[in-house]
C-alpha cells in the first residue's frame, strides 16, 4: 500500500470560541492510500489538548506507518495491532483507519454503513454555538434555526444570559459543553437554571482529572446527564467513566478510528453509559466515517464541516437536521 499524506488548514466560516480559547482555522492531516489502483481517502484533526499536531500526525503517516501498514487493506485487525505497537498519534491513526475503510468499501462497491451492517439513519446532529458576546450568541442562535438541536459552548463569563438568549431565539433542545471550563461551584449555581431551560445534557463540565467534581455533581437531582469528552479517548478510558458520569463522547480523532470507536460504544452499552458521536472541526472527509456509525449513538454531534468557510469535500447530506452518509461506495465523499 502506498500512503500519501499532507497537512492542510481549514478556514472556519467565523471565529469559533470555546472555554480554552478561540480560533479561525483548524489544522488537519489528510491521507490518500493507494493499492491495486483504488485510492482510499482519510482525514483527521489532531487532539490539540493532548499535544498532538497536524505535523505529528503527518510524521506518523510518512515515517512510521508505511513500514508496518503491510499489503492487505482488509487485514484491519492486524494493521491496527502493528500500529498500536508503534504508539503514536491518534489523528494519524484515525486518518489511516478511515482510508482503509474507504478503500475496502470502494473495492467491494458498498457504502461503509452497509459494510458495517448498520443503518444510514441517525439522530439529528447538534449545531454548535461558540462562545461569543450576548448579542453575538443571539445572532448565532437566530442563524441556526434550521437545526434540530443546539450545542452551546459555555465556560465564559455570561453563560446563563447566553443560554437564556439562545432559548429565546430557538425552541429546540439545547446541550451545553464547558470544555473543562466550569468549577463545581459554578455548575452548582447554574444547575437549577439549566434544568429550567430544559438543557438536554452537560458535556465535560470539569477538567478531565476532576473526578470528585463529577461525582459531586452527579449526586445532585434533578440534573441533565453528564457526558465525558476530554476525559475519554479510547477503550481503556470507558470503564472508569461509569464511576463518575453518565455517557461518553466518541470521536474518531481521539479513538484512532472506527474499530476502536465501535469497541468503545459496545463497552459503554455494557456499562449502562449513553453514547454521543462527535467530531473535531474537520471537512466532510473526516466527518463521514463518524456519520456512517451515527446510528449507534443516542446523540449525534457531527457539525464540524458545517462550521467551515468552504467544503473541500462533498458527499454528506443534511436532511431534517440529520447528517446523512452517502450511498456511494466507501466513505462516499469526494473532492468538491
Ligand atoms: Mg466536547
Amino acid at each position: 500500500m502506498e500512503l500519501r499524506a499532507r497537512t492542510t488548514s481549514l478556514a472556519l466560516a467565523e471565529e469559533f470560541g470555546i472555554a480554552r480559547g478561540s480560533r479561525t482555522a483548524s489544522p488537519v492531516v489528510r491521507l490518500e492510500l493507494e493499492h491495486e489502483g483504488i485510492v482510499g481517502l482519510g482525514e483527521a484533526a489532531p487532539v490539540l489538548y493532548h499535544d498532538e499536531s497536524a505535523e505529528s500526525a503527518l510524521e506518523f503517516l510518512t515515517s512510521g506507518a508505511p513500514a508496518v501498514v503491510g499489503d492487505d487493506p482488509f487485514a484491519l485487525e492486524a494493521v491496527e495491532e502493528r500500529l498500536e505497537d508503534m504508539g503514536g498519534d491518534s489523528a494519524g491513526k484515525a486518518a489511516l483507519d478511515a482510508a482503509l475503510h474507504d478503500w475496502i468499501g470502494k473495492r467491494l462497491g458498498v457504502p461503509l454503513w452497509r459494510l458495517l451492517g448498520l443503518s444510514p439513519e441517525a439522530p439529528p446532529t447538534s449545531y454548535t454555538i461558540g462562545i461569543d458576546t450576548l448579542d453575538g450568541t443571539r445572532d448565532r442562535a437566530r442563524r441556526a434555526r434550521g437545526y434540530s438541536v443546539l450545542k452551546v459552548k459555555v465556560g465564559g463569563t455570561e453563560d446563563l444570559a447566553r443560554l437564556e438568549a439562545v432559548r429565546e431565539e430557538s425552541p429546540v433542545p439545547i446541550r451545553v459543553d464547558a470544555n473543562e471550563g466550569w468549577t463545581l461551584e459554578s455548575a452548582r449555581e447554574l444547575l437549577p437554571a439549566l434544568v429550567e431551560l430544559g438543557v438536554e445534557l452537560i458535556e465535560q463540565p470539569f477538567p478531565a482529572d476532576d473526578l470528585d467534581g463529577f461525582r459531586a455533581l452527579r449526586e445532585l437531582s434533578p440534573r441533565p446527564p453528564l457526558v465525558v469528552d476530554e476525559g475519554c479517548h479510547d477503550l481503556r478510558d470507558v470503564a472508569a467513566v461509569a464511576g463518575y458520569a453518565d455517557a461518553i463522547n466518541v470521536k474518531l480523532a481521539k479513538s484512532g478510528g472506527l474499530r476502536e470507536a465501535v469497541r468503545m460504544i459496545h463497552a459503554a452499552r455494557a456499562l449502562g453509559l449513553g453514547v454521543m458521536i462527535g467530531c473535531m472541526v474537520e471537512s466532510q472527509l473526516a466527518v463521514a466515517p463518524a456519520a456512517h456509525i451515527g446510528s449507534l449513538a443516542d446523540w449525534v454531534d457531527l457539525d464540524g464541516h458545517l462550521l467551515l468557510a468552504e467544503q473541500p469535500f462533498e458527499g454528506l447530506g443534511l436532511s431534517d437536521g440529520r447528517v446523512v452518509p452517502s450511498d456511494a461506495p466507501g466513505l462516499g465523499v469526494a473532492p468538491a
